[in-house]
């Protein structure tokens, strides 16, 4: 048996492990982790199925915030400065606000293409109208 090597995590049984782990609180709140941390404090969890190196939970919970995964050059950053804090309202993309805005609307283009007016969350994309 070969090691193919890490399989990308799966977001459903990743997360599951994270909420069983997650203090939530109110929206307001800092929502601290109880489980292993950095040493910079940090939540970070184990699953070997899928890296081999423990994942940083509070980016995996900011992609989930966003619907997608981080980029190459993209930090998730706590807007209250609380390592450990999982809360999704304190999670932001680590680069200006500017340029969030105009990734986010030049990945939109991208996967939408021609049709990029028809693009939302819960339709990527219409078949119909890509294929034409
Ligand atoms: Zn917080």
């Amino acid at each position: 048996m070969g090691k193919a090597g890490p399989k990308p995590y799966t977001w459903p049984q990743v997360l599951v492990s994270i909420d069983a782990r997650t203090q939530v609180g109110q929206s307001d709140q800092c929502w601290p982790w109880l489980g292993g941390k950095t040493t910079a404090g940090y939540a970070t969890i184990n699953a070997r199925a899928f890296a081999d190196q423990p994942l940083l939970v509070h980016r995996i919970v900011l992609e989930r915030k966003l619907g997608r995964r981080l980029v190459k050059g993209e930090e998730a950053m706590h807007t209250c400065d609380n390592p450990p804090c999982l809360n999704p309202g304190h999670l932001r993309v680590g680069s200006h606000a500017d340029n969030m805005r105009d990734a986010k609307a030049k990945g939109r283009l991208k996967i939408g293409g021609r049709t990029s007016a028809t693009w939302t969350k819960d339709k990527p994309y219409n078949r119909h109208a890509v294929q034409a």
